[in-house]
C-alpha cells in the first residue's frame, strides 16, 4: 500500500476502547466508510489484489466483510458471494462450527453458491483470533471451490490470527492492508 493511502486509511480508523466488553479494543471502520477518498482507495487496493489472486468470486464475511467485499466485486466484475451467520440464508447451506474464546460460533454458505473451477478471495475487517476466517475457508473448500486468497484491512498481530489460519490457508496468501 502507498503511504499515502496507508496514512489516509489510518487516519479514518478509530480505537474504541472495551467495546464491546472489557478489554476490547475495537477498530472502528465507519469513519472510513463515510469518506469516499479512503473508501476508495481501499476499493481500489482490494481489486488489484482480487486481480492478483486471479480471483473469481469474492466471499465477503458477516457483517463488516460485506461492506468492504461488495465494491470489490462490483469493480472487479466478479461475483459476491455472503457467509453468514448461521440462520440467515434461505436456500440450502453448508454450515461450519468454529471455537471461541468462550464457546461456539457457526457460519453458513450457500452450498451451490460457488463451483469446482471457482478462485475465491475472500475479505474481511479484522482478522483477530482466524476463527472466522478459518471457517469461512473451510465452507468455500467444502463448497468445491478453491481457496486464492484471503485479504483483511486490519490484523491484529499481537492475536495468533495468521498462525491459527495458516494450515487451513496452506499455500494461499493472506494481505493485512
Ligand atoms: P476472529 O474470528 O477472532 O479473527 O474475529 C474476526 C471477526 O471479529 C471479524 O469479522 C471482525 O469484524 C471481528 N473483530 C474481532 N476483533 C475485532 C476488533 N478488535 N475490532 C473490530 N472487529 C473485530
Amino acid at each position: 500500500l502507498p503511504s499515502g493511502v496507508r496514512d489516509l486509511l489510518l487516519s479514518r480508523i478509530t480505537d474504541v476502547a472495551d467495546y464491546p466488553k472489557p478489554g476490547v479494543m475495537f477498530k472502528d471502520i465507519t469513519p472510513l466508510l463515510a469518506d469516499p477518498k479512503a473508501f476508495g482507495a481501499l476499493t481500489d487496493a482490494l481489486v488489484a489484489l482480487a486481480g492478483q489472486y486471479g480471483a473469481t468470486k469474492i466471499v465477503g464475511l458477516e457483517a463488516r466483510g460485506f461492506i468492504l467485499a461488495a465494491p470489490v466485486a462490483v469493480q472487479a466484475g466478479i461475483g459476491f458471494v455472503p457467509v453468514r451467520k448461521a440462520g440467515k440464508l434461505p436456500g440450502a447451506t453448508l454450515l461450519q462450527s468454529y471455537d471461541l474464546e468462550y464457546g461456539s460460533a457457526e457460519i453458513e454458505i450457500h452450498a451451490e453458491a460457488l463451483c469446482a473451477d471457482d478462485r475465491v478471495m475472500v475479505i474481511d475487517d479484522v482478522l483477530a483470533t482466524g476463527g472466522t476466517a478459518a471457517a469461512s475457508l473451510e465452507l468455500i473448500r467444502r463448497a468445491g471451490a478453491e481457496v486464492a486468497g484471503v485479504a483483511v484491512l486490519m490484523e491484529l498481530s499481537f492475536l495468533p490470527g495468521r498462525e491459527r489460519l495458516a494450515p487451513t490457508l496452506g499455500d494461499a496468501p493472506l494481505d493485512a492492508l
